[in-house]
């Protein structure tokens, strides 16, 4: 039986360790922490729940993803919680619902066109919503492994998007956003995603919610990764944890073994399912860069790979006011960290899992560019980074106060994670967390699965495509091992059409 080693045991680790061991594989996942889970993970401080991860969940009802939660057991005995609306956005003294019913979205977004030109480009989304909503999120094959008959029927298949997709790739969000005349509909655009990436992820990801197939959960984002490690374990799979590979050991565009500190592992392929541009920078010796990669990776200002800073609060149980799961809430003068100002602030609480003293964990997500890792770096090399830290989760908590003033004698910082933070507990590359390639200048939307010049190794994550959550990272994990059946086919009948040939 052939041997699969699995580097990483984030979700597209564990996913590409199970189809491994469908597939006939031994699979051994090598993870540096703990527990598994990477990005997907929770944390408690002083028995208050830290989860900025897991807050919808696309492809939930129907379509393609679902045979794939289904097989690596993701979503085994995990309530769906449907939340009415997907956010809500408070601008001034103005709240829209982002809701689930399309219609009332529609009514809300067309009170505050100005003109024509707005209403004009509020028709233009709508649109692109209805094309959106049967994405057909590809799961089947990765398009390198298709066949030529399978690519016409691929084409057919992703067909009725293309032109949908065609329309808003190449358009930033800010790019759409500044056709408004209005501007309560220029921020609402502005409001959720950063606005350099393409307009297409923002299309994508409401199209999914008001039209009932994204949800959120629940339970914690650990458990998610918990179900899926259970299902590998269950299928045989093993585990080693708190061993982190530090060396790749190449021969002949081969790969031979990987060593942590204390031990070598062994394999016959070897799948690479930690963060790529990680891997890139501390494991794969420059000469065997793919060129592409490290001219994505290196062109920031085209290409950002975004990361975050993330603030807890705890709203205490005698706050007895609504909590909802997800405000958006606009700031006039904003929080600048580095070379980002963010005006509007993302909100999330969890009254559906209450901590143990009966407080809600409120969570405050601030997305960042790349080049904003130095601004924390610096703090921490001239000793103010601790009193930064405090000083920024303040201004978030204030923000909230500001907007609903009857939270302020319930309500206490408990902590702030930095792009630091994670790059410290996942290796995710200067505490990044969504792809790079996710802006309108991508000229190829994904990186290579089966690695340029290692011959034996694979590579799954979010981090070879678009953006795209847990779906991607599940299904990257998949397409490792689809396209290492592939090579392995194309082997043998490479080695079978030689042995005719010599027959002859
Ligand atoms: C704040 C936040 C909010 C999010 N919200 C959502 C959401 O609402 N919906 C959604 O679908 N997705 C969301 N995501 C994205 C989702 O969590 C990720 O897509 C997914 O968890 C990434 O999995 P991965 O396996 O690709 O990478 P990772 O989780 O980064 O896994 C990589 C693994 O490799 C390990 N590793 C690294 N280096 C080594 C080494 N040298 N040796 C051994 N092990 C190593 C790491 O410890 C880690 O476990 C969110 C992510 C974050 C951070």
């Amino acid at each position: 039986m052939k041997k699969v080693i699995i580097i990483g045991g984030g979700l597209s680790g564990l996913s590409a360790g199970i189809y491994a061991l469908k597939n006939g594989f031994k699979a051994t996942i090598i993870e540096k922490n703990d527990e598994v889970g990477g990005l997907c993970t929770t944390w408690y401080k002083d028995g208050i729940m830290i989860d900025g991860c897991v807050h919808w969940i696309t492809g939930s009802s129907r379509g393609n993803m679902l045979p794939i939660y289904k097989e690596v057991g993701m979503l085994e005995d995990v309530k769906i919680f449907k939340p009415p609306f997907f956010y809500k956005f408070y601008y001034k003294d103005i709240e829209i619902e982002v809701s689930r019913d399309v219609n009332i979205l529609k009514d809300q977004l067309f009170k505050f066109a100005n003109d024509q030109v707005d209403k004009n480009n509020l028709n233009l989304f709508f649109k692109l919503l209805r094309r959106f909503k049967n994405i057909p999120f590809h799961t089947g094959k990765p398009v390198s492994c298709l066949k030529k008959t399978e690519v016409v029927g691929y084409i057919r298949y992703i067909a009725p998007m293309a032109l949908a997709w065609n329309k808003t790739i190449n358009m930033s969000i800010l790019d759409f956003a500044n056709l408004f005349n209005s501007d309560i509909l220029k921020h609402f655009f502005l409001s959720f995603m950063p606005s350099y990436y393409s307009l297409t992820y923002f299309v994508g990801i409401i199209s999914q919610f008001v039209t009932d197939n994204a949800d959120t959960i629940y339970v914690r984002s650990l458990d998610l990764s918990l179900n899926i490690k259970k299902k590998f374990l269950e299928l045989g799979g093993k585990i080693i944890l708190n061993e982190e590979i530090t060396k790749l050991n190449i021969e002949n565009n081969k790969l031979l073994s990987i060593e942590s500190n204390d031990n070598k592992f062994e394999a016959d392929y070897y799948i690479n399912a930690s963060p790529l541009p990680y891997f890139y920078d501390k494991l794969l010796d420059k000469e065997y860069h793919d060129k592409y990669v490290d001219y994505i990776f290196d062109d920031i200002e085209n290409y950002p790979l975004i990361s975050t800073v993330y603030i807890s609060m705890k709203i205490d149980k005698e706050y007895k006011e609504n909590i909802d799961h997800f405000n958006l809430i606009y700031d006039e003068e904003g929080i600048r960290v580095g070379s980002s100002i963010n005006n509007t602030l993302h909100y999330r609480a969890y009254p559906y899992l209450k901590n143990d003293d009966g407080s809600t964990t409120l969570i405050c997500l601030i997305d960042l560019h790349i080049k904003d890792y130095d601004v924390f770096k610096e703090k921490e090399n001239n000793g103010t980074y601790y009193q930064y830290k405090e000083e920024l989760g303040n201004k978030v908590m204030d923000i909230y106060i500001n907007k609903f003033p009857n939270v302020k004698k319930h309500i206490s910082l408990i902590d702030v994670a930095t792009p630091l933070s994670f790059e410290r507990k996942t290796y995710t590359y200067k505490g990044a967390y969504l792809s790079s390639l996710a802006t309108p200048f991508g000229e190829r939307k994904s990186f290579n699965i089966k690695d340029k010049y290692i011959n034996n190794l694979y590579h799954a994550g979010q981090w070879i495509t678009q953006i795209g959550g847990i779906p991607r990272s599940l299904s990257n994990g998949k397409f490792a091992i689809d396209e290492l059946l592939h090579q392995i086919e194309l082997a043998k009948r490479i080695k079978k059409q030689k042995k005719q040939n010599n027959s002859k």
